[in-house]
């Protein structure tokens, strides 16, 4: 094993987490199984989808307003299967996706609103693959919104004072899990919720055109999981901004990080 590469293993559930992406079936692609499995260990999970799929789909008869209605539909029943009920659509248009100020204070106010020890969010610097292709500017625009909203949206007390008119208080969120497309060091075994991300994933008919995800899903999260010792994996670019132990949580440079290896 690649001593990069680190199967996860914490020291305990996270609390709460929110899960912010550009699109429905965003997360579930990057992430599904990974959230199934901190539903399992009874973290409470959200949901923040910034804009409504509108986009997406290639079919003539189609119109913009009767997509977003079916893929808010789907994104629920994905969220049913790996057990979320709590998803919030701020109804962006799907391809015009900006980190602007506005955009920022919203997803501040949701971190300050669920105050989730993790955040789950697109990698906001993959620009493309090298197995060609071009990221979506939504998800780039997605994670930079989060970024900007950890630091110093959400985290800092006079960022913008309405925010605290509305009776949202500062936060600090502890992790960062940034999805992007396979990379991070991060691998987190989902073998046994594997089935679970399928189920979710095939909740968005209107995006797979009758194909069946569970044959290539299954490929890549072998691979991804083979650096790790793992059979199927997804994996995550994980900052820690503080260390969870038992008790709650403490700023991270108080303590050396418990995903890296010692220096011999
Ligand atoms: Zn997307």
């Amino acid at each position: 094993m690649d001593a990069e590469e680190t199967a996860w293993a914490p020291s305990r559930a996270f609390s709460r987490a929110l899960v912010v992406v550009a699109h429905p079936d965003d997360a579930e692609f990057g992430a599904g199984a990974t959230i199934a499995r901190w539903v399992d260990m009874g973290t409470d999970v959200r949901y923040v989808v910034l804009t409504d799929g509108a986009s997406g789909s290639a079919d003539p008869a189609m119109t913009r307003e009767r997509l977003a209605v079916v893929r808010q539909g789907e994104q629920r029943a994905a969220c049913r299967r790996l057990g979320v009920d709590d998803v919030a659509f701020l109804g962006y248009p799907d391809g015009y996706l900006e980190p602007s100020l506005e955009a920022r204070r919203k997803v501040a106010a949701e971190i300050r609103r669920h105050r989730p020890e993790a955040v789950l969010a697109p990698d906001p610097t993959v620009r493309w693959t090298t197995w060609g292709f071009v990221n979506h500017p939504d998800h780039r625009a997605a994670g930079d919104l989060v970024l900007h909203a950890i630091n110093p949206a959400a985290s800092t007390r006079l960022w913008d004072p309405s925010l605290l008119d509305d009776g949202l208080e500062p936060w600090d969120v502890a992790e960062l899990w940034l999805m992007g497309f396979g990379q991070g060091t991060t691998r987190v075994d989902v073998a046994h919720v594997f089935d679970r991300k399928l189920a979710a994933l095939r909740c968005h008919a209107s995006q797979l055109s009758g194909w069946d995800p569970g044959p290539r899903m299954r490929e890549v999260a072998a691979e991804i999981g083979a650096a790790a010792g793992l059979a199927l994996a997804e994996a995550f670019t994980v900052l820690r901004f503080r260390v969870l132990d038992e008790q709650g949580s403490e700023p991270a440079w108080d303590k050396p990080p418990t995903n890296v290896r010692p220096a011999r």
